[in-house]
């Protein structure tokens, strides 16, 4: 099953308050993650693990906050990102 399918799945069958409690759970166990590599207190596997679920989750939002409208700022923030690496764009700006 695609990503797609199974995140409207998963909002139609959890709801979406509960999934966005669980995107932020996911989100801040990445964190925990990425912050116990700095010190070496954790291993590439379970980052990448977190990593797949804030994909997942990420996906959820993506789906529950308007896909084509946060389509639309995938691809700003891409162009800002080709933008900045190929130095056609005002460095102060921030990018991701
Ligand atoms: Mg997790």
């Amino acid at each position: 099953m695609t990503l797609r399918k199974l995140a409207e799945m998963a909002i139609n069958h959890f709801g979406v308050q509960h999934q966005k409690n669980k995107a932020i759970e996911e989100l801040g166990e990445l964190i925990v993650e990425l912050s116990r590599e700095q010190d070496r207190r954790t291993d590439n596997e379970r980052v990448r693990e977190e990593i797949a679920d804030v994909i997942v989750m990420a996906e959820q939002l993506r789906i529950i906050y308007g896909a084509s409208a946060v389509d639309r700022w995938i691809e700003k923030k891409l162009s800002r990102l080709e933008g900045l690496i190929l130095g056609k764009e005002d460095q102060s700006d921030r990018a991701i």
